[in-house]
């Protein structure tokens, strides 16, 4: 049976090292190997956004503004088509 050595790294630079089955990792790393660096700060993270989830709050919450203010808009425009025929 062959060893693999995972290759986790953790934030401060040390690598795991751990003796596994798992070319992916140990039985602690593996699972995280999908995930990625936040953007922003680089904090591995699983989030989708690519963000962590101090730094995606903030895109998600954005993108929400920006939906809203998109409806808001719309709203405005409709409202103004109804002023000119009434
Ligand atoms: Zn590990
Ligand atoms: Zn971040």
């Amino acid at each position: 049976m062959a060893f693999y050595s995972c290759s986790y790294t953790y934030i401060d630079g040390r690598v795991c090292e751990k003796k596994c089955y798992r070319k992916e990792g140990c039985h602690i790393h593996w699972k995280r190997r999908t995930r990625i660096p936040c953007g922003e700060c680089g904090t591995p993270t699983a989030s989708s956004y690519g963000m962590c989830t101090k730094h995606a709050g903030k895109y998600y919450s954005k993108a929400n503004y920006d939906k809203n203010k998109l409806q808001d808009k719309k709203r405005d425009q409709a409202s103004r088509v109804i002023q000119k025929y009434v």
